[in-house]
């Protein structure tokens, strides 16, 4: 996959492409990256790539122009069409199903907005508009890492197991199970024996008894639009068992 990014701050990109697993799919070439200068992409000698808005009004705007020049440039070099998102706090919000769908591009460009946003007219270059929530940050960078962080996660080949990205919160709709590691006991806290006793089977119920526990109590939201499988619904029929049980 290859993912490109225009932004005044290239650098900040280090954060991905310097560290942790990212960067690893990048050294390996499962995921083709580059952080674009948009300075680069102006024609004055001050390389300018924001004025005040027209019509007034507090802060500035970036131009249209030099992302007009990245699109061309970018169509003249790679012959082909990008997929370009736009992060923006007007967009869509972004969830786990957008980055499994978006993982699935041959071709992504992330245009990071500055200031006030980027002029309108730039738009009409872009394919989807995605927010990471309901509130404003100062630039588009952040929002962009942690989608092409998101994303990079569904390539095949970035995370060592695609099974852990499978039992990972929001996968499902449903949120991950507690994880345990030594020292088996630790300030008058256990791990949970049934992690000990190898029984994979008991420990499979467990994990999905807490799952499911975790999920109605802390995002019923989820929990509400998520399809029961016959192991779900047998987990359930159990933590009912055991409550009735416990009653008595
Ligand atoms: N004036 C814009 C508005 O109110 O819709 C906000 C501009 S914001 C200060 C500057 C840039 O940060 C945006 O162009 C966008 O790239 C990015 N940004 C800010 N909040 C975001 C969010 N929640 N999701 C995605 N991108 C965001």
């Amino acid at each position: 996959m290859e993912i490109d990014v225009v932004t005044i701050f290239p650098e900040m990109f280090d954060a991905i492409v310097k560290y942790g697993v990212i960067s690893k799919a990048i050294k390996n070439n499962i995921i083709s990256f580059n952080a674009h200068n948009l300075r680069n992409y102006t024609k004055d000698k001050h390389k300018v790539t924001d004025l005040y808005a027209y019509g007034g009004g507090p802060g500035m705007v970036m131009k249209p122009e030099p992302f007009f020049e990245f699109y061309d440039n970018y169509l003249e070099k790679k012959g082909k069409k990008p997929y370009v998102i736009m992060p923006s706090p007007q967009g869509k919000q972004f969830n786990s199903k957008d980055a499994e769908r978006l993982a699935s591009i041959e071709n992504i460009v992330f245009f990071c907005g500055r200031y006030e946003g980027i002029d309108e007219r730039v738009m009409s270059l872009v394919d989807e508009e995605l927010s990471i929530g309901d509130f404003v940050v100062t630039g588009g960078e952040l929002p962009s890492m942690l989608m092409i962080d998101a994303i990079s996660r569904f390539i095949p080949g970035v995370v060592g197991d695609i099974e852990s990205v499978k039992n990972d919160s929001f996968y499902n709709q449903l949120l991950d199970y507690p994880h345990f590691t030594k020292p088996r006991s630790y300030r008058g806290m256990d791990v949970p024996k049934v992690l000990l006793s190898g029984n994979h089977k008991k420990i499979e119920e467990y994990r999905k008894k807490e799952s499911i526990l975790r999920t109605i109590l802390k995002r019923p939201d989820l929990f509400i639009k998520h399809d029961l499988d016959e192991f779900e619904k047998k987990v359930i029929v159990n933590i009912i068992r055991e409550l009735i049980l416990n009653e008595k």
